[in-house]
Order: C-alpha cells, then sequence, then structure tokens
C-alpha cells in the first residue's frame, strides 16, 4: 500500500487516560466495545486519507509554522527527486539550502524563504512555475492553514505547457513549411521597426515563384507542396540566422533584413542569389522541374516607416518585376504607386467593360499575292472605353490575361467574330488571334466549337493564331488543343514569327497552316541585311514545309515587291488597309481586287 510520511500520532496514548478511568469505573465489556470501535473508526480514517493523498495527482507537503515538514506524499518525493528519508521531519529552509548546494536551487535560500513564511504570516498563498528535472515543469502553490503552517501542492504542468506551446506555434508558423506566417512576419517586422534608428536599415523581400501555378496544375498539388518545402529550405539558406524568412500562403514568401548599415548593394547581391539558387532545378519524384523568382524591394525608412507600407510598396515593386519580365529583382519607386492605383481602376473598367460589351471587333483583310484578292480578315478588338475613347490592345489585353478577364473576353471576339464572318461571302476567311492564357482554360476548344457552330460558320473558314509561347508554355495540353481544333476543321496560324522564343523546332513540331512573319523584320527589310535574311529563309521554310507565308505590316509598296520576290503568299497592312469596323467590311469586299496604284492610294 501507498505510504504517507508523517506523523498522525497514535489514538492509543491519548485515549489512555480515558480508557483505563471508564475500565475502571465502568469495568465493562461496554467500555472495551466503545473503545475498539472507535480505534476501528479513526484507523478508517486514515486508511481513507492516505488513499486520497497517494491518488492525488499533485504532489503534497505540509509545514508547520516554523516551516518544518510535517507530512508528504510519495509523488511529491518523485516530484522533486528526493527520497522520503531527506524530507521527514526536515526544516524547509535546510531542504533548500542542500537543493542550493546540489545546484538545483535558483536565488538565496534565506532571502526566499523568509519571504515565504513572510507571506504565509500575512495569510497570503504564494505560486510559482518550477523547472524541475527531466525537462519537467510543475506549478507550485503554497497555501496557508489555520494553525500557521502551510500546505504545497505541486502539480505537473509539462505536458498542458507543451500542448499551449505547440498552440502558439501553429499560430504564428506556416504548417506546410514551418516558416513564420503573415502574423508572425509583422510582429517581426513591427519591432524592426520600433529599433530602427539612422544607422539601422530594413529591407523587405516579396518573393514570388514564376511558374508555380504551373507545376500545380500540371504535376499536382502534392507534387507543388514538395517545391515549396524546398524553396523555403533554400531561402533559408540564403539568409543570415537575424533574418526573417516567412511565407505568406500560396507560392508568395517574405523575407525581412534588418541591420547596421544595411546597403541597397548587400540587398542587391542577397536577391541575385536568391533568383539564381530558387532558379537552380528541383528534382521531386524524379522529375525534373523548373521555377524561377521575381523580387520586389522595399527599403525603411525611405520607402515607408509602416509595417502595412513597406509591405505594400515591396509587393508594388514585385509586379514591376514580373512584368518586366520575371526571374528578376525591383525597388520601389514612387512613381510605381500611382502606376498599380491605375491597373486597379483598369481593372475594375475591363470587368464591368464585358457586362456592357464595351467591345468592338475590328477587320484587317489579308491579301493573296497570287490573285491580288482579299482571302481572309483578322479580327482585331477595340475597346470603347466611355472616358478614354477607342483603345488598342496592347492597352488592355496584357492585363486580361494577367486577370484571366482574357477568357471571357477571347469568347466574346470569337462569337462576335464568327457571326460577322458568317455574313461574309463563302470564298473570305476569319483569323482570330489566342492568347497563351486562354490555353490554360480546359474550355476553348469546346467554346471554339460552339461559337462557330452556334454562327454556322464553316469551321474551314476559322483560322487560330497563336504565337510560340503558348508551345513553351505547357507543351502536350497545348498541342493536344491543337490536334482537336484541326481535327474539327480549324486551320492553325503561327504568329508573329521570327521574335520571342523563335525556334524551328516549334514550326515542326506541330503541322501549321500557315506562318505570319513578324512585322519587325517587315519593316527593316529594306534597312538591314539579317531582317531581309530572316524574311527569305521563313518564306524557303514555308515553301518546303507547304505552309503558307504571310507577311505583317507592309506599309510600303517597295516591301510588297520584295515580299513578292521572295515569293511571299500573302500581305496585310497599313499599304492596304488598316483594321476596320466591320460595316466597313462589306465595302472592301465589293473592291475586292488589289492593283499596285491602288494599294498606294490604300495605305
Ligand atoms: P497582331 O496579332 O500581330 O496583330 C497585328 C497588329 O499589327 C494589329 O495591331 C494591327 O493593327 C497592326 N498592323 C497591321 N498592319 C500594320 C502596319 O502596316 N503597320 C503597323 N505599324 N501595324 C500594323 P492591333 O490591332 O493594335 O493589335 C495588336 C495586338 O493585340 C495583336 O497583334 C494581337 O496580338 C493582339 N490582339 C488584338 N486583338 C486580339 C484578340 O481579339 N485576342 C487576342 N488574344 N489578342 C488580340
Ligand atoms: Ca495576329
Ligand atoms: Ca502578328
Amino acid at each position: 500500500m501507498a505510504q504517507i510520511y508523517g506523523f498522525v500520532s497514535d489514538p492509543q496514548n491519548w485515549h489512555f487516560g480515558i480508557l483505563t478511568g471508564l475500565a475502571w469505573l465502568l469495568a465493562s465489556g461496554v467500555a472495551i466495545g466503545l473503545f475498539a470501535r472507535l480505534k476501528a473508526k479513526l484507523q478508517q480514517q486514515k486508511l481513507r486519507l492516505d488513499t486520497a493523498l497517494e491518488n492525488m495527482s499533485q504532489g503534497l507537503c505540509m509545514h508547520n509554522a516554523d516551516g518544518r515538514i510535517i507530512m508528504f506524499n510519495e509523488r511529491y518525493c518523485k516530484m522533486t527527486g528526493r527520497s522520503a528519508a531527506s524530507l521527514k521531519d526536515r526544516h524547509l529552509l535546510d531542504v533548500f539550502k542542500e537543493r542550493k548546494v546540489l545546484g538545483d536551487f535558483v536565488g538565496d535560500p534565506e532571502i526566499y524563504f523568509a519571504d515565504l513564511i513572510s507571506k504565509i504570516r500575512a495569510g497570503k498563498s504564494n505560486s510559482f512555475i518550477w523547472h524541475g528535472a527531466a525537462d519537467r515543469t510543475y506549478h507550485v502553490v503554497d497555501e496557508p492553514m489555520r494553525d500557521g503552517g502551510w500546505v504545497s501542492t505541486v502539480e505537473d504542468i509539462s505536458d498542458w505547457r507543451e500542448a499551449q506551446k505547440k498552440i502558439e506555434h501553429m499560430a504564428r508558423h506556416d504548417s506546410l513549411t514551418n516558416l513564420p506566417n503573415r502574423r508572425h512576419f509583422s510582429e517581426q517586422l513591427e519591432l524592426a521597426l520600433q529599433r530602427l534608428s539612422r544607422k539601422q536599415q530594413i529591407a523587405v523581400l516579396c518573393i514570388d515563384l514564376d511558374h508555380f501555378k504551373d507545376v500545380n496544375d500540371t504535376l499536382g498539388h502534392p507534387v507543388g507542396d514538395e517545391v515549396l518545402k524546398e524553396v523555403s529550405d533554400r531561402l533559408s539558406m540564403c539568409v543570415r540566422k537575424s533574418d526573417t524568412v516567412a511565407r505568406l500562403g500560396g507560392d508568395e514568401f517574405v523575407i525581412l533584413l534588418a541591420g547596421e548599415n544595411l546597403q541597397p548593394t548587400d540587398v542587391s547581391a542577397m536577391a541575385s542569389r536568391i533568383v539564381e539558387i530558387v532558379g537552380m532545378p528541383y528534382e521531386i519524384d524524379e522529375q525534373k522541374i523548373i521555377i524561377g523568382a521575381s523580387i520586389g524591394i522595399s527599403m525603411a525608412p525611405q520607402d515607408g516607416k509602416e509595417a502595412d507600407q513597406l509591405l505594400q510598396n515591396a509587393d508594388m515593386a514585385l509586379y514591376r518585376a514580373k512584368s518586366d519580365g520575371r526571374g528578376t529583382c525591383r525597388y520601389f519607386e514612387p512613381g510605381m504607386d500611382a502606376s498599380a492605383q491605375a491597373r486597379r481602376i483598369l481593372t475594375l473598367d475591363l470587368r464591368a467593360a464585358l457586362l456592357r460589351e464595351e467591345f468592338e471587333v475590328y477587320y484587317q483583310p489579308i491579301y493573296d499575292l497570287k490573285t491580288n484578292k482579299i482571302t481572309s480578315f483578322e479580327a482585331l478588338v477595340r475597346w470603347n472605353h466611355p472616358i478614354r475613347g477607342m483603345m488598342p490592345p496592347a492597352a488592355f489585353i496584357p492585363l486580361a490575361e494577367e486577370t484571366g478577364l482574357i477568357v471571357p473576353l477571347g469568347e466574346w471576339v470569337l462569337r462576335k467574330a464568327c457571326q460577322d464572318a458568317a455574313q461574309w461571302s463563302e470564298a473570305v476567311d476569319l483569323a482570330v488571334n489566342l492568347s497563351p492564357a486562354q490555353f490554360k482554360n480546359r474550355d476553348l476548344v469546346s467554346s471554339i466549337i460552339e461559337a462557330v457552330t452556334t454562327a454556322a460558320l464553316s469551321p474551314r473558314r476559322l483560322e487560330v493564331e497563336i504565337t510560340e509561347s503558348v508551345l513553351i508554355q505547357d507543351h502536350e495540353a497545348a498541342l493536344s488543343a491543337l490536334h482537336q481544333l484541326r481535327n474539327f476543321g480549324v486551320r492553325i496560324s503561327m504568329d508573329d514569327f521570327g521574335t520571342g522564343y523563335s525556334s524551328l523546332s516549334n514550326l515542326r513540331s506541330f503541322p501549321f497552316d500557315k506562318v505570319k512573319i513578324d512585322q519587325s523584320f517587315v519593316q527593316e527589310m529594306e534597312l538591314q541585311d539579317d531582317s531581309m535574311a530572316i524574311v527569305r529563309a521563313i518564306t524557303a521554310l514555308g515553301k518546303s514545309l507547304g505552309i503558307t507565308t504571310t507577311a505583317e505590316g507592309v506599309e510600303t509598296s517597295e516591301q510588297l515587291n520584295l515580299l513578292r520576290l521572295e515569293g511571299c503568299a500573302q500581305v496585310q497592312g497599313y499599304l492596304f488597309s488598316r483594321p476596320q469596323p466591320a460595316s466597313v467590311v462589306e465595302e472592301l469586299l465589293l473592291h475586292n481586287q488589289v492593283s499596285e496604284q491602288r494599294e498606294l492610294k490604300a495605305g
């Protein structure tokens, strides 16, 4: 049975006199019976007390008014790591001193004891957290008793503390990467800003991964998660121990650098290192994955003294880095603020414009050089903005691509153009531009089929123009969409050929029906030999692969003559006509014949 260490007096002693008296007085068996019952009752009570004390989850120790230990339970011994013999009947101050010698007592035992006694005498309780052996933490409460002594209870709170710590950690860290989260980062930034002095500088680096969405979309979220973990490891490797790397969500990371005489050159060096290291290939599930990092930087105090402002400015610089071609870093500049604001307004306008149908499709004729007749029209969208007037696509297509609004806009252009083309002569085809962003939409093929079918246009009369970047992004998915379109009867053109990634293998990767030579070569053809060489190479390649070649941006008759000589099949440009509203198309078709004299006038 469990043991209680204490001095419960033997009931036999204090009842002895009375019992003797009774025995003598009554000398009867009744008195003996009474004594036996009383003794049994006391023993039962002691047993209950013992059981209760030993089954307590707390350690318990009682002291008399002087501070001498009068009783304690076994759990108390275990928790304090002391034997019963070393506690029994000891004065608490002696125990403290002994612990001090063993290195198990912080502070001065005499002072501590005096303080404790004075509290107890004042009828006040005392409580403290005690870090015991084996990493355990205890909550000790000393509670005064009526006789001037006190009882100490010791509770093991290690598990509770551990759980508490875990909860606190979770609230301030990202569960995937274990990096500090936004809240933790903001706290660190606030702290750093409070310490900001003339010498001390702060840099906030907002990092966004390039092409991460493609990894997630094509290889799945588990692979995406692995990439994010690896990125966090690499980022942590790039910084000093005193810097903070946090994950704000998705593929957004942020770094806080703070230090004396932190120079923009140091920050730039670190940013370049990050771009390089994050850009190194990842090997996950035996797949080689390549992503990049774009970085926006703001510095305190010059770019702001408030946490929110610094983050916002770094974010604006990040946006600039992304639009300047990714894989780069940019510092915040005051003008960025205004341009970001303008972008926000334009995005809102664009959304509203879709609902209000403020767009219009213009058509530019493409001529066949053998027949000198219009062979097709290219659909070119315009935005009839209520305040800014007619806006060219360059002013809103990039934003529409970025915000995903290109999908509904592209669908609208396609439906409208198919309806218009259905009114033209059967001999004239329609060309529609498809942006790379539209290929990310799984419904692209079905929406094209629907537009063509609804307009009752023969699919053979539709031609879609894509650029090389469509093939770069998600090669397999793009090729599959192109094949589906081709099987439906739609023709595919390679637009702006010669710019961008420009690789002949792109021309071979799909049986294109047409290749459009970019206008930059056409316009420089007469002036620059290499442009002429490119035009010549593309037309020759077109001929050998059986692909029609169309020269864009033809502005002069000299250019036209050269293109004829090279054997280019089709031409398009201001020399013949600018893009025109649908209503003018009829008129153009009426005079569907091009002669060298008229061409110049038309320009
Ligand atoms: P693009 O597909 O290369 O279209 C040809 C652009 O060159 C048109 O500009 C056209 O007006 C212009 N152009 C034609 N002939 C000449 C010329 O002789 N000289 C010069 N300097 N320019 C000429 P636009 O209409 O401003 O369109 C610009 C770009 O916007 C297009 O380039 C195309 O990439 C994009 N775009 C236009 N409409 C759409 C659309 O509906 N959907 C998508 N995704 N993109 C579109
Ligand atoms: Ca085009
Ligand atoms: Ca083009």
